[in-house]
Formats: C-alpha cells, sequence, structure tokens
C-alpha cells in the first residue's frame, strides 16, 4: 500500500484549525506547527468574533464568495462540535439619508449574493427587533444568518477533533528553516525539533511573509492593522439581541456593538495601521471614538461598563489587490499561501479550508474522504448552563464540581481540570477553553486557584506556568503554595 502523504501547516489559527480538521476527514497524515503554546492564541484569539452575514462583498470576489460559504457553514460545525456560537443575525442601521443610501446599497448586494432571509427594515421593525436603537434610526437591513461565535473556542474544537480523528499538533514549534529534498520538505523548529511533509500550508498569520521567506516562496509583506475592542459586563443595562453593525468605513466594518457568544457585549473594534506586529496597546483616545460611535447606535452602551479592553492585529498584506492571498506558490515546491487573511477570515475559514484542500489537490496531493472518522464529540456542558438536577448529578459524580474556582462565570475545579487534561496548560489556554477569569473580576479571585491546580495536574511548579507561553511568567518567587 502506498504510504499516505503528509500535509504540514504552519499555524493553528482558525485558517490552520479549519484546514487541520477537514483534511483529518481524508486519507493524509496532517500535522499542524503552531509557534505559540497553544492553538488559538495569534489574531484567531483576538476578534470581534462575528460570522458576517455575506452582504459586505460581491459573491464575485474571493473573499465575498468565501464569507458567504463559511457563513453557511457555521452551523453545522456549531451542532457537530459544540463551540459556544448563537446565529443571533445583524442588523445595519442608517441615522442619516446618507447612511440610508448606502445601507440600501448592502442590502441589495445582499440579495445579489443571495444571502438567506435579507430583510429590509423599516424604522417600527427595527424597534421591534432592537429596541435600544437610538432615536432617530431611519431604515436598515437584517441579516438572519449573521451571528457571532467564541473564536478560540471554535479553534479548540477543530483542533481536538482534527486530533481525535489523528492529526498531529505540535506546539511551541515555531518554523525557522526548511528546505526541500527527494520530494519532501525538511523543517525545523527554533528548539531544533523537526518534521517532513509532502506539501506545506503556509497559515502563519501576521508572520506569513516571514514564513513564505524561510520556505523560498513569495515575497511580499504583511503589516498589522490595530483593532481595540471593549468588553463591558454581563449585567449592561441593554444587551442587543442582535450584532448592530454602523455604515462601514473605507477600510474595516466600522464599529460594532455585539453580544458575544460568551454572553458579554463588546464594543469595537478600530482600525488603525501600525508596523510593530506585537503591538496591543489600546488608548484612551481610541475608546472615547468607539463609544462616541457605538452611542450612537445604542445609547444605554456605557464606559462605566468595561471589564477589559484588548487590541487585535489584521494581518494585512501590502500592495496586494483584495484581502487574501490562497494561492500555490509559483516560487516554491510543494508550497500553499494562505496570507493576508483578515477579516472575514474568521467566518470563511471553513470554506477557505476547503478552498485549500482544492489547491492542495491541484498541486498533487490525493486524499480520498475515509471511509470512517471518529465520533463527534458529545456536548461537555458547562456547570453555568446546567439545572439544579443535572449539577446535583455531576457533585455525585465528582466533587470537583462542588468546587467554584471562577465565581464571575461559575467555572468548577473539574472543568479547569478538563482543560488542563485537554492541553490547556496556560492562565489563559484555561480561561479560553473554560471562560474562567473572563468574568467581572476579570481573574482577580480565582487566578491563584488556577495556577495551583494547572501545577498540580501538569507536575509543574507555579513559577513555571505562564500566562501565555515563552516569558510570561505570573509569579517571580513561589507566591502561591502549591
Ligand atoms: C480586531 C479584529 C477583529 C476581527 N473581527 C472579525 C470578525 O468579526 N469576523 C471575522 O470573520 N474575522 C474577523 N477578524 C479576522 C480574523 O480574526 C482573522 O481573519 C483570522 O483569525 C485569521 O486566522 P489565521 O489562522 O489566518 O491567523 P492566526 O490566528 O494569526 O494564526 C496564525 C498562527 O501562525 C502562527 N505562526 C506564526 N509564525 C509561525 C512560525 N514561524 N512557526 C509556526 N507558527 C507560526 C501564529 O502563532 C498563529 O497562531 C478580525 C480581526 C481583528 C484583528
Amino acid at each position: 500500500m502506498a504510504e499516505m502523504q503528509h500535509v504540514a501547516i504552519v499555524g493553528g489559527g482558525a485558517t490552520g484549525a479549519a484546514l487541520a480538521y477537514f483534511l483529518s476527514l481524508r486519507e493524509v497524515k496532517v500535522t499542524i506547527l503552531e509557534a505559540k503554546t497553544d492553538v488559538g492564541f495569534g489574531v484567531s484569539k483576538a476578534n470581534s468574533g462575528i460570522v458576517h452575514g455575506g452582504f459586505h462583498l460581491p459573491v464575485s470576489t474571493l473573499e465575498g464568495k468565501l464569507e458567504l460559504q463559511g457563513n453557511q457553514a457555521f452551523k453545522k460545525l456549531a451542532q457537530e462540535l459544540h463551540f459556544p456560537y448563537n446565529r443571533c443575525g445583524i442588523i445595519m442601521a442608517a441615522f442619516s439619508q446618507e447612511e440610508l443610501a448606502i445601507v440600501e446599497g448592502f442590502y441589495r448586494r445582499g440579495v445579489e449574493n443571495r444571502v438567506p432571509g435579507m430583510e429590509w427594515c423599516s424604522p417600527e421593525r427595527l424597534r421591534e427587533l432592537e429596541p435600544g436603537l437610538a432615536d432617530g434610526v431611519l431604515g436598515g437591513l437584517l441579516a438572519p444568518d449573521g451571528g457571532v461565535v467564541e473564536p478560540y473556542g471554535y479553534v479548540f474544537s477543530l483542533c481536538s477533533q482534527a486530533r481525535r480523528n489523528g492529526a498531529e499538533i505540535l506546539t511551541d514549534f515555531r518554523v525557522e528553516k526548511a528546505r526541500f529534498a527527494d520530494g519532501k520538505w525538511h523543517i525545523s523548529a527554533s528548539d531544533g525539533r523537526s518534521c517532513t511533509a509532502d506539501y506545506v500550508v503556509n497559515a502563519a498569520g501576521l508572520y506569513a511573509d516571514k514564513v513564505s521567506a524561510v520556505f523560498g516562496g513569495e515575497s511580499f509583506s504583511i503589516l498589522p492593522r490595530k483593532g481595540d475592542e471593549y468588553l463591558l459586563d454581563k449585567t449592561v443595562p441593554y444587551r442587543p439581541g442582535h450584532v448592530i453593525f454602523p455604515v462601514p468605513t473605507e477600510h474595516s466594518k466600522g464599529v460594532l456593538v455585539i453580544p458575544t457568544a460568551g454572553g458579554t457585549t463588546m464594543v469595537g473594534p478600530t482600525a488603525r495601521m501600525t508596523e510593530d506586529k506585537e503591538d496591543t496597546s489600546t488608548t484612551a483616545q481610541d475608546r472615547e471614538e468607539i463609544f462616541k460611535i457605538a452611542q450612537k447606535m445604542i445609547p444605554a452602551v456605557s464606559q462605566r461598563d468595561i471589564i477589559a479592553s484588548f487590541c487585535g492585529l489584521r494581518p494585512v498584506l501590502q500592495n496586494w489587490t483584495g484581502k487574501f492571498m490562497l494561492q500555490i506558490s509559483a516560487k516554491a515546491p510543494a508550497l500553499i499561501q494562505a496570507a493576508g487573511i483578515q477579516s472575514p477570515g474568521l467566518t470563511a475559514s471553513p470554506a477557505i479550508a476547503e478552498y485549500l484542500i482544492g489547491l492542495l489537490e491541484k498541486a498533487g496531493l490525493n486524499a480520498p474522504c475515509k471511509k470512517e472518522v471518529a465520533p463527534l464529540p458529545e456536548y461537555a456542558k458547562p456547570l453555568r448552563e446546567m439545572t439544579p438536577e443535572e449539577a446535583d448529578l455531576k457533585f455525585q459524580e465528582d466533587p470537583a464540581w462542588t468546587k467554584i474556582v471562577c465565581r464571575c462565570e461559575m467555572v468548577s475545579e473539574a472543568e479547569i481540570v478538563r482543560a488542563v487534561r485537554m492541553g490547556h496548560t496556560t492562565l489563559d489556554g484555561v480561561k479560553f477553553f473554560t471562560r474562567a477569569g473572563m468574568g467581572r473580576c476579570q481573574a482577580g479571585f480565582c487566578t491563584a486557584r488556577i495556577l495551583q491546580i494547572i501545577a498540580r495536574e501538569t507536575g509543574k511548579t507555579v513559577q513555571e506556568i505562564t500566562k501565555r507561553g515563552g516569558a510570561s511568567r505570573i509569579t517571580a518567587e513561589n507566591e502561591v503554595a502549591k
């Protein structure tokens, strides 16, 4: 029997994870090579988490087509893999005659794109859908298939099911060198580990330009476009039921008010170019600007309710028409480029994965569908969603369910232990897997307890545990007793 071909994916974000998952349903060996300590810690962890509606771009563009296809794939994927997703619908509202004409244009585009259920809404209809909209709304569109997803939950689910189907995920594996010899790529990481593969997909986000250079691929440059976002407390006076969009700006979809899949409200993002790929600072000036725009749509949104802020960096290809670069490299053998995956990259990721599989096949990959794949996972219901009866059963099964570690998000010790045993061994990994530390106190009360549990489960000392890998240590001395 011929040996199975091997695809190495550089980058374990939404693009790499979706590709690994769909490839894992086929007869092919798959390995994700991820520089960070966990998957999903790149651009895919810091974004608006919106499954866009498919009306922003014409479907004649690659990005428009993949956005719409991706949007339609999410419902089934979420049902199968159980990541937090809410098909809450998207509203784009107009507050002036000029805006009304623009929003009407997006509505017509949605209809031309055949976006399911596109609806033009009168001011009365909009108020019925979203009573908190500001006075003076003149009309708008509703795209009912738009929604929200917890982006890290999505990436974790894809990766863990890919793993169940045999995919390998190598973390802390920063691809540094590669050479093509005897028909294979020989890839080395900065720590000396290595991997060989028949095909490589460059899905390295902000660093796809550097990774392309490592493989002798196309020469291009990626610069970040910053997006500041503000998370509000779960108990805000008004939480919208839909994602509320303004009229887009030249470079972004504008400042949105988002009912997140995790139950909070989020406001943002900005769109500001920078040269620094690690600059995730936020500014008071941008915060003022964000809230001014958001309050124009939903007056109840208030800076008083902020519990956290963060900044995401969109990987923007320079001197490139369109957004995404999805192609077989013309310079390096057996290399596929998946670069410049800025918004709507999260939405489009299931469709990008299928598109990349098409490119791999064009490049020679032979990967028929598997006859048998791993069963789909069962839903691991979090404690905060359980009825008292369900919780009682869990308490009897394992007393660790009775020990509440994160009080804001109601996360038990049993859930933290499960996260660590599934490979999430940093504070952020546990946070993104369980939501422990994401609530109002922002981990003020639970950090010490979570560190103790990670230490106990991994056999590490508390000082060895990091926030998100690398040098991000949390304690200098053994301040938290083991
Ligand atoms: C503020 C903001 C808001 C956004 N909102 C939305 C939205 O609402 N909806 C939407 O659809 N899209 C949105 N996006 C876009 C979306 O987040 C991205 O398109 C998507 O996350 C890109 O995923 P990726 O896997 O391509 O990149 P990443 O998630 O960055 O993954 C790339 C991975 O490659 C790894 N890597 C880099 N170099 C190496 C190396 N040398 N060796 C090994 N690994 C390496 C990185 O560590 C990283 O984990 C938003 C983006 C931003 C910044």
